[in-house]
């Protein structure tokens, strides 16, 4: 298969600091990827420019191609908006608005559709499940989507990304605030979530990479050092 994102050589500076020094990576369909590498190496910087949230920060100045789907995403005429519906990103701290579960996953739905009351209920249904948080949340869809647990905050802001049905989940450290038993319900998640969706997934563990993805990429100051399947680059005793 041939990749659904393509960048190629990715130079991003913060002002004087150069943060990306030319990195090239692939990224098929219903693939899950991990970006591993030491605090401060870049991992963030590369992913939030997958959907131009670098574009947010002054100072920023970014080179290298982009290819979505045949497309070049920093092309003026890109709608932003857009861009981010079909390359939606999750961050580590789960970030529900602070209104009801219906109301959070509702969102996008009604951004940029006029969905009737019946059409919402069933597109919201079929993302919670998706995002595996249904039955936990399902009694409960008009309290507040902060007053339920990290992990299932953390699954809502999943669903609310996939009720606009994205082709890529950017995911940055998304389970390292979480206990190790909501982090599994996550890793589970996507699991399941790669038979549809392409995810990228920024983490600093090691064994969450091995256990969770097909491509590993590594960096090392601002560098990608190594990037192929994870099968072969872990070595398992
Ligand atoms: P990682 O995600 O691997 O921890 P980051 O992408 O957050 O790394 O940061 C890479 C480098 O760029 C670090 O040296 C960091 O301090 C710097 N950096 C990150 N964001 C900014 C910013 N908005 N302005 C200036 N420097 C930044
Ligand atoms: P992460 O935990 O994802 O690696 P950081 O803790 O490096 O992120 O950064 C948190 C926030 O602070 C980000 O929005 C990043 O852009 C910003 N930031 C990081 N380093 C710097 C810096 N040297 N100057 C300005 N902003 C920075």
């Amino acid at each position: 298969t041939s990749a659904l994102l393509e960048t190629e050589n990715v130079h991003l500076y913060y002002g004087e600091k150069e943060a990306l020094k030319g990195i090239n990576i692939d990224f098929k369909p219903n693939t899950i990827n991990a970006l591993i590498g030491p605090s401060g190496c870049g991992k963030s910087t590369y992913l939030r420019c997958l959907n131009r949230m670098n574009d947010l920060i002054s100072g920023v100045k970014i080179t290298g191609t982009f290819n979505f789907k045949g497309t070049d995403i920093y092309a003026p005429d890109v709608n932003l908006v857009t861009l981010r519906t079909e390359i939606g990103m999750v961050f580590q701290q789960p970030n529900p608005f602070p209104f009801s579960v219906y109301d959070n996953v509702a969102y996008g739905l009604r951004l940029n559709q006029h969905p009737s009351k019946t059409e919402l209920d069933e597109k919201i249904e079929k993302a919670l499940k998706k995002a595996a948080v249904w039955d936990e949340v399902k009694d409960d869809l008009n309290k507040n989507a902060m007053a339920f647990s990290g992990g299932q905050q953390q699954r809502i802001c999943i669903a609310r990304l996939l009720a606009v049905s994205p082709d890529i989940i950017l995911l940055d450290e998304p389970t390292s605030a979480l206990d190790p038993i909501s982090s599994g319900e996550i890793e589970a998640t996507l699991m399941q979530l790669k038979s549809t969706y392409t995810i990228i997934i920024v983490t600093h563990n090691l064994q969450q990479a091995s256990r969770i993805s097909d491509t590993t990429s590594f960096m090392l100051n601002g560098e990608l050092i190594e990037t192929g399947q994870t099968s072969k680059l872990f070595v398992t005793p």
